[in-house]
């Protein structure tokens, strides 16, 4: 393989969204691409039309590019190696299909799908292996010929044949899989579209793939694979299967562990640089004690052996540390623009804002905002109407001197009492000497009456963005006053 450059591809089928899991392996690739100046190719992997869909496929080409995994090859970046959808390269198969039928590895099949099922049933039931057992492979041709005129177009098997299917796997090591399990494998289905087993295999080597990194489930399917590139004579890329990533309870992640999708995560507030950042980390030994990394920097220190063997428990918390950590790292501009599609789903328009108190008002939130849906409830809190006493911050109102400061607080923040400029640090101030309380006995009262929380941004911008008239109304709630 010497001279030939590093090539590598993420081949998803449109069959659903984006899983977080098929993300990591996209990453990958792109990543071992990146890191060895290789080519990313992306294929589209649509023979299956009953479960294609092309808004899948819109959708999954959508998220890639939000989470800026660009590929060099690949629909809309068509290179020598097209068609990237294997629906298109539809006759690029029989050649290869000719050629193991010459050699005598490969024949027709004719059982329905119905006998194939009952056969399956059958050795579950005794306990063994679920493989074909070969009925279609010695016919005659006088049979064959018999079984066309009655059943009409075949689908085609791969004759396995005995001994064992051996790789070396760049994470795994040494493989060994048996023959006797697999059973003569399906490479052509009788509908003339290829299996995915035999339609890889062929797109792999006529894209000059040198390495292919997909997640461990794939395993056996290389084992099938292998002996593919040997019956057809073509040199086999070097493959690495990464662990799959798990739940807390090291079951594959599922819809029942939360969200899986990165649809779901980007809906919900998560940013494309925390995702790439948590998968880039996740089950690694790279990055140890450093939980931030900007992309050149995971480009520049990945590596395929260190991030892929691990196991990979997912964990959202730490997902989400990681997102407020890259929410913080942005300027307030760009946050307003990233925060656009979150405060329209809460049911405000950005635009209607006046930009500085939108502005003002991201700004204040920033250090307290986890995921960018956040955002919502702090609009409610400071543009709405709404604010909403939560039950720890009225147990909190009621205790001690609580009541006595926010009487004070109200009192000096009425009209002619003090003045606009600098009004949170007098108005402290006044009721700091008033009342004599100072620390939290001051300060969480009053947050807690104006925001209806315990927690949340820092009081002087609360202050200014609310604006006297408000901070009065919320204080007159409290107090009992009209
Ligand atoms: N279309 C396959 C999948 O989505 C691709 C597997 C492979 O990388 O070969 O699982």
């Amino acid at each position: 393989m010497t001279g030939l450059k590093l090539r590598v591809r993420f081949a998803p089928s449109p069959t659903g969204e984006l899983h977080i899991g098929n993300a990591r392996t996209a990453l990958f690739n792109w990543l071992f691409a990146r890191h060895n100046g290789g080519a990313f190719l992306l294929r589209i992997e649509d023979t299956d039309q009953v479960r294609t869909s092309a808004v899948y496929e819109k959708n999954i080409l959508a998220d890639l590019k939000w989470l800026s995994l660009d590929w060099d090859e690949g629909p809309g970046k068509e290179g020598q190696f097209g068609p990237y959808h294997q629906s298109q390269r539809a006759g690029m198969y029989e050649p290869y299909l000719n050629k193991l039928r010459q050699a005598g590895l490969a024949y027709p099949c004719y059982c329905t799908a119905d006998e194939l099922e009952a056969e399956r049933m059958g050795l579950i039931a005794g306990k063994m292996p679920p493989r074909y057992g070969g009925k279609c492979r010695n016919l005659t041709d006088e049979e064959r010929k018999e079984k066309e005129r009655v059943c009409g177009q075949p689908a085609f098997r791969f004759k396995v044949g005995e001994g064992q299917a051996e790789f070396s796997d760049l994470i795994r090591g040494a493989m060994k899989f048996d023959c006797g399990a697999l059973g003569d494998f399906i490479i052509m289905r009788s509908d003339g579209t290829p299996a995915y087993n035999f339609a890889v295999v062929v797109d792999d080597h006529l894209m000059k793939i040198t390495h292919v990194i997909r997640g461990e489930d794939h395993l056996s399917n290389t084992a099938s694979q292998i002996l593919l590139y040997k019956a057809l004579g073509f040199e086999p890329p070097v493959f690495a299967h990464h662990s799959l990533i798990t739940g807390k309870d090291r079951a594959k992640l599922s819809k029942r562990h939360g969200s899986v999708s990165v649809r779901e995560f980007r809906e919900r507030g998560f940013l494309p640089e925390a995702i790439i950042n948590y998968l880039s980390l996740l089950g690694s030994s790279f990055g140890e004690g450093q939980e931030i990394f900007p992309p050149d920097r995971i480009i520049r220190e990945f590596s395929l052996e260190k991030t892929g063997k691990a196991s990979a428990v997912f964990d959202e918390d730490k997902l989400k540390w990681i997102n407020g950590a890259y929410i913080r790292s942005y300027s307030v501009e760009e946050l307003t623009e990233a925060l656009a599609p979150f405060v329209r789903k809460a049911g405000y328009d950005p635009n209607l804002f006046e930009r500085g108190w939108l502005h003002s008002v991201v700004a204040a939130v920033q250090g307290n905002l986890t995921l960018l849906a956040d955002i919502g409830g702090y609009l409610d809190l400071f543009y709405g109407q709404r604010c909403v006493i939560s039950d720890e911050a009225a147990e909190l109102l009621r205790q001690g001197r609580a009541p006595e400061v926010i009487k004070l607080f109200y009192n000096a923040l009425l009209p002619g009492n003090l003045p606009d400029d600098d009004l949170y640090n007098a108005v402290v101030q006044k009721v700091r000497k008033e009342s004599g309380a100072k620390g939290r006995e001051l300060y969480m009262p009053l947050r807690a009456a104006i925001t209806g929380s315990t927690q949340g941004p820092e009081l002087d911008r609360i202050f200014s963005i609310l604006g006297r008239e408000k901070l009065l109304k919320r204080l007159a709630l409290v107090v009992g006053e009209k």
